[in-house]
């Protein structure tokens, strides 16, 4: 069955659980009104199902490759990264003085699951083009501004972002790329590069890399790391792509998934740069660029997830083996363990994509209203929507191939394509560990009280339905309660503790935020209260085993000696 954009869930989620009527309240988003908003979901909506689609397949079984040191696309990559650029889907949520739509990241984020969910190699594209545009609006100098943001809004030229080398992956602190003062304002960067999504390009007149680097004497670690643009072609005053740059592509990575984008082995010899904010802070530029990709990547998950279950589904309704409890020639899709299976996704879907705009939303309610509160919630959120999206897109696609059995693990059906591509989301843009790691330490540095608050939240939320639903608005009140205690023991452990229970107590956190978000689509819409009863009574329960990692800290883990796990 091909993709189809779930544009109905989207703008659902938005007006009943993720609160985006709060965003298209405050002058900064005025613009973005229900009618705007609507149009955008539609649009995109049949771009990703009509127009982007269609190209997973191809890039699939045609990897981009290299010639003569240059990437070629994928066939029909071209014409589809044409039809993102021309509707303005690379700016949407860029300032409109450089050429953007300046709508919020809530939009931004719906636009990137059904993209990723048509395509996720050639969406990674614009994905990485909209960080970098977010970072030079932070952090260039106005005359670096006018030069690129406008071609990068536009989709002319494109972004890529590049931290990672052979000795430096999650601690990019330990990265040795190299930047000597030219002495005419520009840096000559000298180092080799790996695993470079769509570090080169013939889709774009021009390939925009930000690069992080060494200035000589920097201190060590991430203190002593600075941000530099660096061009593959110079542009001259006009802003022309001009002398090539001293920079080449070494070789393309053979990968699991996303055959459509090249991953990069970056070599700059010398290549000319510019640095982007100030000396040796390149980590907090780059954590700009970073943040917004991070809740981009969550929703890569989510969105390969729905193509998935939509291709489970329509197999569970074809495909007949035996009698079934409900008639003696029904679709395996009567089959309870059947059932079980596509109900457990569709109700994970909804929460991780519930999860993901709800991030979304206080972004842009930290951007409109510069309240710390909100900028607090967007942070606790990042990395839960990050690792919990992409988990989910794993586990559903996963999934996804168990309901088609033989038909979902051979190659001709794409079921196993949704698995191999999504399973890089879990590692890039910081390990699903790092994040979790993330959430309980740099998150948790205000005591808990984000998460407090948060947490507080889901059980006025829950109070608020316990007249209509008691059963199911108890149990996402206790739940969340049993998740405030943890949390309390949580934040008074030391922190290689806090680090061994992260990833349980990152997940059981998402499992009641998902049992939130159910619990209030059940109130808006009836019609939602058994998808919402399948994640409070069968899913939800899991957080309890969750959290009782969370106290036994790290102590255990290291009693595992290498010679046991040796066996
Ligand atoms: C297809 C693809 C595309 C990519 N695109 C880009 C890109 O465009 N730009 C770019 O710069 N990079 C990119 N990357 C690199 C990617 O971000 C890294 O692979 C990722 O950050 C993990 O780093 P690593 O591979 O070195 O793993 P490692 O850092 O070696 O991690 C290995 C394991 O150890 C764990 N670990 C590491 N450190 C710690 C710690 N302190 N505490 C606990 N656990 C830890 C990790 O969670 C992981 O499970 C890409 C990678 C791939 C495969």
């Amino acid at each position: 069955m091909p993709y189809r954009a779930p544009v109905r869930d989207l703008r659902f989620i938005l007006q009943h659980v993720a609160g985006f009527a709060k965003v298209a309240a405050t002058p900064r988003f005025a613009e973005a009104t229900p009618e705007l908003a609507d149009a955008i979901l539609a649009e995109a909506g049949r771009i990703a199902t009509d127009v982007i689609a269609p190209l997973n397949r191809a890039g699939d079984l045609t990897p981009a490759r290299l010639e003569n040191g240059a990437v070629v696309s994928s066939p029909g990559f071209a014409e589809g990264y044409r039809a993102l650029a021309e509707g303005g889907w690379v700016g949407i949520a860029a300032r409109p003085e450089h050429g953007g739509m300046g709508l919020p990241i809530s939009l931004a984020l719906a636009v990137d699951d059904m993209l990723s969910g048509a395509c996720l190699a050639l969406q990674l594209k614009p994905l990485l083009s909209k960080g970098q545009i977010e970072a030079l609006e932070h952090h260039a100098s106005e005359a670096m501004k006018a030069l690129y943001l406008p071609k990068l809004t536009s989709g002319e030229w494109s972004g890529t972002m590049n931290l990672t080398e052979p000795q430096a992956g999650s601690d990019v602190g330990a990265l040795r790329t190299k930047a000597e003062p030219l002495g005419d304002g520009s840096h000559a960067i000298s180092g080799q590069k790996i695993f470079i999504t769509w570090g080169d390009s013939d889709l774009v007149a021009n390939v925009c890399h930000m690069v992080l680097a060494r200035l000589p004497g920097a201190p060590e670690g991430t203190k002593g790391i600075s941000l530099f643009m660096v061009p593959k072609f110079i542009p001259d005053a006009e802003g022309r792509p001009g002398a090539r740059n001293s920079l080449r592509v070494v070789s393309l990575e053979h990968k699991l998934g996303i055959h459509g984008s090249p991953t990069c082995v970056m070599q700059y010899e010398g290549a000319k740069g510019w640095l982007v904010g100030e000396a040796n802070r390149g980590m907090a530029a780059m954590f700009t660029m970073m943040n917004n990709a991070r809740l981009s990547v969550g929703m890569q998950g989510v969105g390969v997830a729905e193509a998935a279950l939509q291709q489970a589904l329509a197999h569970a309704m074809e495909r007949h083996q035996g009698a079934t409890p409900l008639s003696a020639e029904g679709p395996i899709l009567e089959h309870a363990d059947v059932r079980r299976m596509l109900a457990a996704m569709r109700a994970e879907v909804f929460a991780a994509r519930s999860i993901a705009l709800s991030c979304a939303v206080a972004i842009d309610m930290a951007k409109a209203t510069d309240s710390a509160d909100w900028q607090a919630r967007a942070a606790l959120l990042t990395p839960i929507a990050k690792a919990h999206g992409t988990d989910i897109g794993c586990e559903v696609a996963h999934l996804g191939m168990q309901v088609q059995g033989g038909m979902g693990y051979i190659e001709e059906t794409g079921a196993a394509q949704f698995a191999r591509d999504v399973r890089i989301t879990a590692i890039y843009e910081g390990t699903n560990g790092i994040q979790a790691m993330d959430l309980v330490g740099r998150k948790m540095q205000d005591g808990g009280e984000a998460a407090f608050r948060l947490i507080d939240e889901v059980q006025r939320g829950a109070e608020a339905a316990r007249a209509r639903f008691p059963d199911l608005a108890g149990e996402v009140w206790q739940a969340s309660e049993g998740l405030r205690e943890a949390t309390e023991a949580l934040v008074a452990q030391p922190l290689n503790d806090r680090f061994a229970g992260a990833a349980p107590y990152l997940r059981a956190f998402a499992r009641v935020l998902g049992g939130d978000a159910h619990l209030k689509a059940a109130l808006a819409d009836p019609d939602r209260l058994a998808l919402a009863r399948v994640m409070i009574r069968r899913i939800l329960p899991e957080h309890a085993a969750l959290l009782a990692q969370v106290r036994e800290g790290a102590e255990g883990l290291y009693a595992v000696r290498p010679a046991d796990l040796a066996g």
